[in-house]
């Protein structure tokens, strides 16, 4: 006898009393719930399968990988679904109407993942060119048929598979980035807030552009409105800058460590007209930090958009210090009644700690405020609402006295 379904793939056995949190909806069933005999060992991960409890009684179809913690990752609840190009079209063109009630310019998250149905799977769209990841070894091998789908629903002049994150690793999956379809697409422009800012998928860092900072881009920059002087650290692609600059803030300092993300935010500084009011610096930032405040300089608003400082949970320790660190030394260079934005894009810190360790290094500055707006990414990374821990941005913006 075989387990196997020729149209759905083999049947992956939930142990007894363990099938009421998938049958509630949550989207992934872990390793030990799983009856993990030489049958489900022996099947290739990533492979498509069926869930099924002891007594047969489908669950779902998805993706499993009998080496992860997550092993199992729903797709779909009808028995007999069958993860094919037809059925990954039909979730794209459900993200993608979504995303067109949100935003007038195709620039936005297109699909992020088990939120938009499709788990462990995140497209970027910059108008004509997606930019995928792929997460998980289901979604790796479901590569041809995303690809596929895309070029069914939105026909995009080029695709281009961005595989850089270190978490693969745990999928037992190599990193790469290529051009999956259409020609090298070379820099993209990508429109927000009526600006033109650059990309470049093929040397960039993520995707390219951070769509998630979309929200929190508006409200500093609506906080720099008419102000002397911003300091931007990790400014990236100069997305916070340059909008504070477009903005009417008179003075930009703009700070990352990677050159050729400078080199994006100064172009794209040229290309709106703030050229003269931005000054980009190519330093560490807390090494930055060090140096503006002994020379006194005070900022209207200091923006702290680092990157993951914990990309695993052994790191969360190490990961605290440095947000309270980070915040002891920008509030230090806010100056009365100026603001502080601070994020965290660690999805391993929790909301409620990068709060604590954010009050705790304004207070170590010697510094009292308030917070003004806590918020998260913006609407084009939807949260599934099983999965509160996958709402990974957290930011808070600071009055400081
Ligand atoms: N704020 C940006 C995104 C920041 S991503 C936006 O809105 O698009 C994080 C950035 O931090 C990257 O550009 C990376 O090059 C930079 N970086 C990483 N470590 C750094 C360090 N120690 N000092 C300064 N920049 C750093």
């Amino acid at each position: 006898m075989t387990d196997a379904d020729s149209s759905t793939g083999p049947r992956v056995f939930l142990l007894p009393g363990h099938d009421k949190r998938v049958g509630f909806g949550h989207p992934w069933a872990y390793s030990n719930e799983i009856r993990m005999d030489a049958a489900a060992k022996a099947i290739r991960p990533g492979a498509p399968a069926q869930l099924v409890r002891v007594d047969g009684k489908p669950l779902a179809v998805g993706t499993f990988n009998p080496k992860t913690l997550i092993a199992f990752r729903v797709f779909a609840r009808e028995a007999g679904a069958s993860l094919d190009r037809a059925f990954v079209a039909e979730r794209l063109r459900a993200a993608l109407a979504l995303r067109q009630r949100l935003f007038g310019l195709p620039f936005y998250r297109l699909v992020h993942a088990e939120a938009d149905g499709l788990p462990g799977l995140i497209v970027d769209r910059m108008g004509d060119v997606c930019v995928v990841q792929a997460g998980t070894a289901g979604v790796e091998n479901l590569t041809g048929e995303i690809l596929a789908a895309l070029d069914e629903v939105l026909s995009p002049r080029a695709v281009v598979l961005a595989n850089e994150s270190p978490l693969r690793a745990l999928e037992g999956l190599e990193t790469y980035t290529r051009v999956a379809q259409g020609a090298r697409p070379g820099m993209l422009e990508v429109e927000e807030a009526g600006l033109v800012f650059y990309a470049d998928p093929l040397a960039g860092q993520k995707t390219g552009w951070f769509f998630d900072q979309r929200d929190n881009r508006a409200f500093v920059a609506h906080l720099a409105k008419g102000a002397g002087a911003i300091l931007d650290l990790f400014t990236y692609a100069g997305g916070f800058a340059i909008q504070a600059a477009a903005a009417g803030a008179a003075k930009v300092i703009a700070v990352d460590s990677s050159g050729p993300a400078l080199a994006l935010a100064k172009k794209a500084a040229e290309r709106n007209g703030v050229a003269g009011a931005c000054e980009f610096l190519k330093l560490d930032a807390f090494a930055a930090l060090e140096d503006l405040a002994g020379r006194s300089e005070r900022f209207d608003v200091v923006i702290a958009d680092p990157p993951p400082f914990a990309r695993a949970k052994k790191d969360v320790p190490a990961a605290l210090k440095g947000y309270r660190k980070l915040a002891r030394m920008a509030a230090a260079l806010v100056r009365p009644g100026g603001f502080l934005f601070i994020a965290s894009c660690s999805h391993n810190v929790t909301a409620e700690a990068f709060g604590l360790e954010v009050a705790g290094g304004i207070s170590r500055a010697g510094r009292t405020g308030r917070i003004v707006r806590a918020a998260g990414a913006g609407a084009d990374h939807p949260i599934h609402p099983l999965l509160p821990e996958t709402a990974y941005l957290k930011t808070l913006t600071l009055e400081l006295d």
